[in-house]
């Protein structure tokens, strides 16, 4: 039996200890914590990698403190378009979504378009259409309400400007002065389970204030999320134009598999070199086939946590050991 490992996170950015209350750190580190302990659970009963990251990430879809799922931004329009998709490591199987609106768990319609469909992405109207197909859940308008990420559309409404997640602080809009502050919400998990093998799963209601029809790296195979059990599992968050320029998880795969760089190695180069060379601010989580777990990011922080077979528990939010 082989070390079995999953991490998750809930976005990168702009996070300092001194802009958070200790009630929202509490809450972020429950919530990662739990999003750990599902997909944990399922890992320890001899569940596959794929069904761990699912159970992880349809925790934090469900939780309205993370921008993917129920607490998906707002876009230009209003609504809501989310973006997810899941990759298992030991065929390449993959399947994701792009701009569905109502689908309560996206990660769960990028499960079934990789199982029961001949393809690899569906988008929009044709997304909607296939998820009412399998019975999943939708939801109205009012699931996806949450007064905190209403008001930050408020802010940017009417502007072409876009935010990532919790972009503009309020404090800053009343002084009439644009975004200084960037953090991204999207939500994902990486994992690898008893047998070796190792899956990625991305999840995102992308960037407040996006023009309808904008796709981020995360449903993108390659950019936002990959996974091969010879190399590594990836989930990015960020910034996902140059995410998807830099081809972010792909080329961790392709550092390890042509450089024989190490996870760790790998991760570090393209987030803090290739990455910030075009101004790609976010970060990453990985694992690879043996339950190695890196996070690495460069922004000021990173939702994240790790919890493996031989005890490792770790939430973490800021820059922190
Ligand atoms: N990468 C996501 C996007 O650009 C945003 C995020 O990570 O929060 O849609």
């Amino acid at each position: 039996m082989s070390l079995f490992t999953i991490a998750v996170h809930g976005g990168a950015g702009t996070i300092r200890k001194e802009d958070m209350s200790p009630e929202m750190e509490i809450a972020y580190k429950q919530g990662l914590q739990h999003a750990l302990e599902v997909g944990y659970a399922v890992l320890s009963a001899k569940g596959s990698a794929v069904d761990a990251v699912q159970a992880a990430v349809v925790s934090l879809e469900d939780n309205i403190l993370f921008n993917a799922g129920r607490g998906s931004v707002f876009g230009k329009d209003g609504k809501h378009e989310m973006d997810a998709a899941i990759m298992d490591g030991s065929n390449l199987a993959a399947g994701a979504v792009a701009a569905v609106t109502s689908v309560r768990n996206p990660v769960k319609l990028a499960r079934a378009i990789m199982a029961e469909s001949p393809h690899v992405m569906l988008s929009g109207a044709g997304a909607l259409e296939f998820a009412k197909l399998k019975g999943l859940v939708l939801e109205d308008e009012s699931y996806f309400y949450s007064p905190f990420r209403f008001r930050q559309w408020q802010q940017i409404k009417g502007t072409d400007e876009t935010a990532l997640d919790h972009d503009v602080k309020l404090t800053d809009h009343a002084a009439g002065k644009a975004a200084a502050e960037k953090k991204f919400g999207t939500v994902g998990a990486v994992a690898t389970d008893m047998n070796g093998n190792i899956a990625a799963a991305t999840s995102t209601g992308g960037m407040t204030n996006k023009q309808w029809g904008r796709i981020g790296d995360s449903p993108i195979i390659g950019a936002g999320t990959y996974a091969n059990n010879q190399t590594c599992a990836i989930s990015c968050t960020g910034h996902g134009e140059p995410f998807i320029r830099a081809v972010t998880a792909y080329d961790v795969s392709c550092l390890m598999e042509y450089k024989g760089l190490t996870l760790e190695q790998a991760m570090q180069l393209v987030v803090h070199d290739k990455l910030l060379k075009i101004d790609g601010e976010g970060g990453m989580i990985g694992v690879d086939a043996q339950g190695n777990a890196s996070m690495v990011f460069n922004s000021e922080g990173m939702y994240r946590g790790v919890k493996n077979s031989k005890g490792l528990n770790n939430v973490l939010i800021y820059r922190e050991a």
